[in-house]
C-alpha cells in the first residue's frame, strides 16, 4: 500500500534495529484520512469472506479497525489490557507479551460480543513476534467463532510472527511489510519477490 509505504519513509523513526515509531499517524496522533484507507484495503483484501465481527486489540489497533468496520458495515470488538469495573463477568481472557513493553498483559473481551456463528478479522497495527495476534486467536477459538483472517497495518517481517501464523494456515495481509530496520533506514520487502513464497 503505496501512501502508508510513503508515510513511513517520511514520518516513521527506526528507534532501534527492531522498534519503528509512527506516532505521527497510528500510535498517537491519528491520521483519519490515512486510516480510512486502511479501513478500505482491509475490506478490499478481505473480501468475500462473510465477516461478522472485527477484533482487535487496545489501543493502536481501534482506529484503522473502526475504519474497516464503518466501510465493511460490522462491529469493532477491542480487547482490553486492563480490567473494567463494568466488564467483569462473561470474560475470555488470554494473554499477550509485549514486544514493546517487556511485560505480560492478561486482555479480555465480553464473551457476548463473540458468538459461535461469527466470522472474525483480527486487525492489528504492528505485526512482530506474534504475540498479540495469538492472544486474539485464542480468544476467537474461545468464543468458538471462526477466524476469517488477520489484517496488520505494519508487519515487520524480519521478527518470525508473520512465518509462524502463515505456517499455521491463516490469511495474513500486511498493508506494509518492513524486512530491515537496521542503521536507521527502512526498507520494505520487495512484495513481487515475495508473493510466490509468501513468507
Ligand atoms: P507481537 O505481539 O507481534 O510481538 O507485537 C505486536 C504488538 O506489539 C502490536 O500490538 C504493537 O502494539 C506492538 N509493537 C510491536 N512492534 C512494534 C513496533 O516496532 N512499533 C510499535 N509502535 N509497536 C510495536
Amino acid at each position: 500500500m503505496d501512501i502508508l509505504k510513503d508515510r513511513i519513509l517520511s514520518e516513521g523513526t527506526a528507534l532501534s534495529e527492531s522498534v519503528l515509531k509512527v506516532d505521527n499517524f497510528l500510535n498517537h496522533q491519528v491520521d483519519p484520512q490515512l486510516m480510512h484507507e486502511i479501513g478500505r484495503e482491509f475490506k478490499e483484501r478481505f473480501e468475500n469472506k462473510n465477516i461478522t465481527k472485527i477484533l482487535t486489540l487496545e489501543s493502536s489497533g481501534i482506529a484503522p479497525s473502526v475504519m474497516a468496520g464503518l466501510l465493511m458495515d460490522v462491529p469493532v470488538i477491542f480487547a482490553r489490557k486492563r480490567q473494567s469495573l463494568t466488564l467483569t463477568d462473561g470474560l475470555l481472557t488470554s494473554e499477550v507479551y509485549s514486544f514493546t513493553k517487556q511485560e505480560t498483559n492478561k486482555i479480555s473481551v465480553a464473551h457476548k460480543f463473540l458468538q459461535k456463528d461469527d466470522t472474525v478479522l483480527i486487525i492489528d497495527d504492528f505485526l512482530a513476534n506474534g504475540k498479540a495476534a495469538e492472544a486474539l486467536i485464542d480468544l476467537v477459538d474461545q468464543a468458538g467463532s471462526t477466524i476469517a483472517g488477520i489484517g496488520i497495518v505494519i508487519e515487520k517481517s524480519f521478527q518470525d510472527g508473520g512465518r509462524i501464523l502463515r505456517e499455521k494456515g491463516y490469511h495474513v495481509e500486511s498493508l506494509a511489510r518492513i524486512e530491515n530496520l537496521a542503521e536507521g533506514k527502512i526498507e520494505f520487502i520487495n512484495e513481487e519477490e515475495h508473493s510466490n513464497a509468501n513468507v
